[in-house]
């Protein structure tokens, strides 16, 4: 509770940033604090230690900030989810819609093997719509994906609801109404 009351706290709200209307939360101040860095991916770290993840998948472009850190600290290794034409190799896509239009993102082919236990990872989840589709990229693969994981939720927009009933349970640090 201390935590999630330190993390709003610090959590940068910009109107209509990136488009008229929209409130956006700007995470970039808790990255900055040592504290508060250390608190979040401490967070993570003690809730997956001993949870047997290999792998724990970061979304582009701000779960590339947490994932890596989570993973090394928990001795897994990482994922990268990447948005469409960035991956070199062979990969599976899946495409999602946003509120306007759709985007696309992808993995390697070959980024974990059936059965294999794997976290995702964003820095915040709102309308669920990204999660999911990394979800589905994931279990495409075979894995078995264990938990969703982000600093923030946007608990209006149905995000958690819409993951559960994917059978994605999501853990957040903090909501922000
Ligand atoms: P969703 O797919 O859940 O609707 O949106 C979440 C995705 O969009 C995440 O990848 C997140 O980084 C980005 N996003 C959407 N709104 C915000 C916001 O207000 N703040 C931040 N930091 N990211 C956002």
């Amino acid at each position: 509770a201390a935590l999630a009351a330190e993390l709003i706290g610090k959590t940068r709200t910009v109107p209509d940033w990136p488009a008229p209307g929209v409130q956006f939360r700007d995470i970039t101040p808790l990255l900055a604090d040592a504290g508060t860095l250390a608190a979040i991916v401490g967070a993570f770290a003690d809730r997956y230690r001993n949870a047997g993840i290999a792998h724990v998948a970061g979304l582009e472009a701000r779960g590339f900030i947490l994932a890596p850190a989570i993973a090394l600290a928990i001795g897994a290794g990482f994922i990268p989810v990447r948005k469409k034409g960035k991956l070199p190799w062979r990969t599976v896509e899946e495409q999602y819609q946003l509120e306007y239009g759709t985007a696309t993102v992808e993995i390697h082919a070959d980024a974990c093997a059936p059965g294999e236990r794997v976290l995702l990872i964003d820095d915040l989840i709102a309308t669920g719509g990204t999660m999911m589709a990394a979800l589905n990229l994931l279990r495409r693969l075979g894995a078995d994906v264990v938990e969703g994981g982000a600093i923030v939720r946007l608990p209006e927009l149905g995000g958690a609801a819409r993951l559960q009933a994917a059978g994605l349970p999501l853990f957040t640090l903090c909501d922000f109404a």
